[in-house]
């Protein structure tokens, strides 16, 4: 079976991109795939729901910085079964300023990942909301794409920067690289205004959005409190039947 790196992205802030990588990353380990989540966000937020702050020893910052550090330094398993965590600290930060002016800056994640590469089925990046460096290595090490939209008003809005940035590095940097996905998140099916943003990305994105969409839910809001991904917090819950639904349509998609 072949290996499928996926990096969830969207400049945009708050629209789901962490929710979703954690409920992918574990519902795909959940399915018996090896699953790496990578976390290249400096808000940290996909680490510290996973392990505690004060065990991380070195993290995805140092392994991008560091020649000496090795992937095997750095990777912590997680409690879940099949799922081990490249942890991010704030200093995460410190590297779109490090990378500038470095020609080799768009290929770290991937080099440093590539010795690891084949021990997982799945790799999963969660990424930060801006277009800068740290989201540029993960689409060069990706060989997919999803990208999380919010049912809201300007649903579409920075968008089309996004897929210029897709478009730029497939050509230049990384070929292999494909739109997975797009996935309508914090969706509210009683409200006229939720299916009229559905169909305005429908229009923008056609056969690539997600059949499953994901809905407003309070238990996806509170499950990363718990250290849990949303399957044992909530497993009767609309968020844990629609992510489970998601890694179903991945897994066709993807494999
Ligand atoms: P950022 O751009 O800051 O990294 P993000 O795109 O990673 O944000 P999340 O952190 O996943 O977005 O979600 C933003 C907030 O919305 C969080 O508080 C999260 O718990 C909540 N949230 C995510 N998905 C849903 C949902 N389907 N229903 C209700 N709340 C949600
Ligand atoms: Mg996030």
């Amino acid at each position: 079976m072949h290996s499928v790196r996926i990096a969830i992205a969207n400049q945009k802030g708050g629209v789901g991109k962490t929710t979703t990588a954690i409920n992918l990353a574990a519902g795909l380990a959940q399915r018996g795939k090896r699953v790496l989540l990578v976390d290249l966000d400096p808000q940290a937020n996909c680490t510290i729901s996973f392990v505690d702050r004060q065990s991380i020893e070195l993290s995805v910052y140092d392994l991008l910085t560091e020649s000496a550090v090795e992937f095997r330094d750095v990777v912590m398993k997680t409690s879940q079964e099949n799922l081990d965590l490249l942890p991010a600290r704030i200093s995460l930060a410190k590297l779109e300023g490090k990378l500038i002016g470095d020609f080799e800056g768009p290929y770290k994640l991937k080099d440093r990942l590539h010795p690891a590469s084949s021990d997982y089925d799945a790799i999963v990046i969660d990424t930060p909301p801006t277009l800068g460096m740290i989201t540029v290595n993960a689409l060069v090490a990706s060989t997919h794409l999803i990208i999380p939209i919010e049912a809201a008003y300007f649903a579409l809005e920075g968008t089309q920067d996004l897929r210029e940035t897709v478009k730029g590095i497939k050509a230049r940097l990384n070929p292999q690289l494909d739109l997975l996905g797009v996935l309508v998140t914090k969706h509210d099916r009683r409200t006229l205004l939720s299916r009229g943003v559905y169909e305005e990305i429908y229009k923008g994105f056609g056969e690539k959005v997600f059949e499953t969409t994901i809905s407003k839910s309070v238990r996806l809001e509170e499950s990363p409190a718990y250290r849990e991904s949303i399957f044992t917090f909530a497993p009767a819950s609309s968020g844990a039947i629609e992510y489970a639904k998601l890694c179903d349509e991945v897994m066709r998609r993807a494999y």
